[in-house]
């Protein structure tokens, strides 16, 4: 395993504030994280696109936002009370619990003796309202699907939907997973990107097709590498009870080959449970074929977190020695996150030459009018060599520098951070340069 990239990003990551343990002051709260400035730009972003590609862009799919604690009765219907467990086994000697599926019969901490597997659920528990008594307990939502299932007739009713359509949904859901890990990968508080799209039951085989090929694309929009995305197909004895097939789009972590979404064909599964369980008919009337019937669901299901690291792992450049002839710094590190220009969390970094009137007033003026347009930053402080680094290991494309030229011909140096190839722009056509130079 690339242990040492991981550490490299994890420590980037605390750096420069983008993701960090939460509750730090306090000695951190294990497994969860923060997202500072430029984590939430960056995960804005990425959200940003999904829903601009699963919603916006296309006519057979809506939007939902829904509670993320949900009538109890819910979680009875899908069968997440009875069965959304992992196996859990705990080691007789240091008496660390891990997931049986994991690992070998042995404890990996200790060699130790391993207890028999029991089932351990892995929604969270809560109470509603002041008292904590039995009958008012609550779970805080392990996916978004759910919610989409419950309020498919009133959304395909009011937004006057037909199938084939989509109900898509960006959330935070909760596990409460055994064994936590690998940074972000895999924490108890994660947020999902889900489509539920409603196809003719006999239609689901080629909508399933469809939707791999579309979510795969989407990871290489992103600017992820093709060679370290593939799609795995799962085994029969892999998949869920309601799944008539499922297939992971996985990404090639430091630690391996790992899932950052799933594809299901999930049947009719859902929308019969909750028919059942709250007697509301959730079947559906084509006026074309002029059958009533419980569609069927394809859902591509995907995770914020997953998605952000892999774009940061994928991104990661090391440079011994400095790539810039500015930079005198020769033996030091420079490191490059060649992230896609439309997740970037800064677009443009505006740079005074020299921290010197009237550079800074000028360069101040350019600030505040890129700041109306994109994610922007203005920064003075040390060598220009060392401020064009500062935006290469944040990712910025593209960074601005005003100099003594500039008062004259009214042009600033902007420098691409991939290619450092350096272009002199009219002041007054910038707008319009970076418009059309960030437009994905
Ligand atoms: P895994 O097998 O890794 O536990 P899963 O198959 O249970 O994942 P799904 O239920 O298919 O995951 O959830 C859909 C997506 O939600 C996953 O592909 C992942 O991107 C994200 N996700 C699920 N669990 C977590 C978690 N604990 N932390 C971060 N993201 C998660």
């Amino acid at each position: 395993m690339n242990q040492d990239l991981m550490e490299k990003i994890v420590s980037l990551c605390k750096r420069r504030g983008i993701v960090f343990q939460s509750s730090e002051i306090y000695g951190g709260s294990p497994s969860t994280y923060d997202f500072g400035p430029l984590g939430v730009e960056l995960r804005n972003n990425i959200k940003k696109s999904w829903w601009k590609k699963i919603v916006q862009e296309r006519n057979d799919v809506v939007g939902l936002d829904a509670a993320i604690i949900m009538h109890p009765k819910v979680w009875e219907a899908s069968g997440h009370l009875k069965s959304f467990s992992d196996p859990l086994v705990e080691c007789k000697s240091c008496h660390k619990r891990f997931r049986a599926d994991e690992i070998k019969d042995k404890c990996p901490e200790c060699g130790g003796e391993l207890t028999e597997a029991r089932m351990f659920n892995l929604m969270f528990k809560t109470y509603a309202g002041p008292v904590e008594e039995t009958g008012r307990e609550v779970y805080l939502r392990p996916e978004t699907a759910q919610a989409i299932f419950v309020n498919f007739k009133r959304i395909q009713e009011t937004s006057r939907m037909k199938i084939p359509f989509g109900i898509a949904q960006i959330g935070k859901s909760f596990r409460n997973e055994i064994t936590p890990g690998n940074f972000i990968f895999r924490t108890r508080e994660f947020e999902q990107m889900e489509l539920e799209f409603f196809v003719q039951p006999k239609k689901a085989k080629e909508w399933y097709d469809y939707w791999q090929k579309e979510r795969l694309k989407w990871y290489l929009d992103l600017g992820l590498k093709k060679e370290n995305l593939r799609l795995r197909e799962h085994q029969k004895n892999e998949l869920a009870h309601y799944a008539a097939a499922c297939s992971d789009i996985e990404y090639k972590f430091p630690w391996g080959w790992a899932e950052l979404e799933g594809i299901a064909n999930r049947q009719d599964f859902d929308l019969k449970q909750h028919s059942k369980f709250s007697g509301q008919d959730l079947s559906y009337f084509d006026s074309e074929t002029k059958e009533k019937y419980f569609p069927y669901v394809i859902e591509p299901s995907a995770g914020v977190d997953r998605t952000l690291l892999a774009v940061l792992v994928d991104a990661y450049e090391e440079i011994v020695g400095g790539r810039t002839t500015t930079t005198k710094a020769t033996k030091e590190v420079e490191i490059v996150l060649h992230l896609h220009k439309k997740i970037a969390p800064i677009k443009i970094a505006v740079l005074p030459l020299v921290r010197k009137e009237p550079l800074i007033k000028l360069a101040k003026d350019i600030f505040s009018k890129l700041k109306k347009y994109w994610s922007v930053e203005y920064d003075e402080t040390g060598s220009i060599g060392r401020r064009y680094r500062r935006q290469d290991e944040i990712g910025t494309p593209y960074c601005l520098t005003v100099d003594f030229e500039s008062l004259e011909d009214k042009k600033v140096t902007v420098r691409d951070r991939d290619t450092m190839k350096q272009e002199r722009i009219a002041i007054d056509e910038l707008i319009d340069y970076f418009e059309y130079i960030l437009d994905d």
